[in-house]
């Protein structure tokens, strides 16, 4: 992540702003640029450094959901999903920077009847579902030959699902240009831990005492976010679902679809990179902690399904931790009446397909502007608040 001179010279003694932003991963970024343009003074901090948290993956997915039974979520991710490539170029002129975007589509093999007959209720509604009248997206069946090399036909003895909708992303470098669009117009702050957030007072305390007076407060802390909103809401509205990803070299695939098959990704990225993953574990002790023996298996799968990986040379694996809300949608907006708690969380396995939109709910809502972007209901804090007292899966 590029720095800038004054990252962490910022002396102990109170700064003030009318935003702090708590987190700079792929939303509280995304939220530092729409705050910042609608013409606030925003600080941004992170207890670490920007981009270090779960943004700091390797696969890059931007994956849609099917495009059959339409919803408000799946219509939220459709528009989503259809506008970031706009967003991305603007970014990237400005930064100079490559996302390495790519809407390449998506491949899935069809081998059960069950699958089939979902794919064909796709085909049937996709039509309709995913046109947006200045753009539309294709959901089609296609023969496993027009993908000679790419995919094991042995898998695939029904055919292949193809979406032309699904895009992809280098993480790391999508959070550079993300980074670089606002380093220059806010206060960062890497580093810098909140532990708590006075609303009377509008006064954010930080481990290493430091205090930032705001009159607004966006906690964007990833899975963290949970912890601190607790104090607050006295209840436990998600928490961190570790996984791991690995990363190869593997030249001229980089315009080639993503695989999925039955948990597995396989991600051909722009810059001559191809990801594999993901797992998932409820249970862990040290998020960033890399083990083998999580990666191997989607590895194994993976180069069943692709051919063309088993000749791919390693470069690594990750590991990190998603916000998982257990309403499980992602958690945006005031936390109460107040107004000066914001919470923008819980994208898990599909935040930098929306982290934008999300962002910029939030801060239409945060200086009282006109709605551009209207959030699914089960998106609103209110919804988690009611989830977590009726399943008693919160603290209250
Ligand atoms: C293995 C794996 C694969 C994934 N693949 C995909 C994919 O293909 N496509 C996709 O869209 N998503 C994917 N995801 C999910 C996605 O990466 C996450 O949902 C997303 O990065 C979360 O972003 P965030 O901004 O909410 O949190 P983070 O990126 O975790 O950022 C939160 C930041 O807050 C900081 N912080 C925490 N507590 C504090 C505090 N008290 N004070 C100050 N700062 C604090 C942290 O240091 C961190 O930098 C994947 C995740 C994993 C783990």
């Amino acid at each position: 992540m590029p720095t800038k001179a004054a990252l962490n010279l910022v002396p102990a003694t109170s700064l003030a702003s009318d935003l702090l932003i708590v987190g700079g991963g792929v939303l509280g970024l995304w939220a530092a640029k729409y705050a910042v343009d609608a013409g606030l003074k925003v600080t941004l901090i992170d207890k670490k450094r920007c981009g270090s948290g779960g943004s700091r993956g390797l696969l890059g997915a931007l994956a849609p959901h099917l495009p059959n039974a339409m919803n408000d979520k799946k219509r939220f991710q459709l528009h989503a999903l259809d506008e970031l490539p706009g967003l991305v170029a603007q970014l990237e002129e400005r930064s100079g920077l490559s996302a390495h975007y790519g809407q390449t589509g998506r491949l899935m093999p069809i081998r059960v009847k069950g699958f089939q007959k979902r794919v064909d209720r796709c085909i049937e509604e996709s039509a309709a579902n995913w046109d947006l009248g200045a753009r539309s997206y294709t959901f089609e069946q296609v023969d496993v030959k027009r993908y000679e090399g790419w995919i094991n036909p042995d898998l695939a003895p029904m055919g292949l699902a193809f979406d032309s909708l699904s895009a992809r992303v280098v993480p790391r470098s999508f959070m550079q240009v993300l980074f670089a669009s606002v380093m220059d117009r806010i206060e960062i702050i890497e580093n810098c831990e909140l532990v708590s957030f006075d609303q009377q007072k509008g006064s954010a305390r930080m481990r290493d005492g430091r205090v930032i007076l705001a009159d607004n407060v966006v906690l964007a802390a990833g899975y963290e976010t949970y912890d601190l909103l607790q104090p607050l809401v006295s209840a436990t509205l998600g928490h961190g679902v570790k996984g791991h990803s690995s990363l190869f070299e593997l030249d001229g695939v980089s315009q080639m679809p993503s695989l999925y098959d039955n948990g597995v990704y396989i991600v051909p990225h722009g810059d001559g990179t191809v990801a594999v993953g993901s797992s998932s574990q409820n249970e862990w002790s040290d998020g960033a902690a890399v083990n083998e023996g999580h990666c191997q298996p989607y590895i194994i799968k993976a180069k069943e399904l692709c051919p063309a990986l088993q000749k791919a040379k390693f470069l690594s694996h990750w590991a990190g931790v998603r916000p998982r809300s257990y309403a499980k949608d992602p958690i945006v907006g005031a936390l109460d009446d107040r107004g000066s708690v914001h919470v923008l969380t819980g994208g898990f396995k599909i935040s930098f397909g929306i982290a934008h939109r999300l962002a910029q709910a939030l801060v239409e809502r945060l200086v009282g502007a006109e709605p551009k972007v209207f959030l699914p209901p089960s998106y609103e804090v209110a919804y988690h608040l009611a989830e977590a007292t009726k399943d008693n899966r919160g603290d209250k």
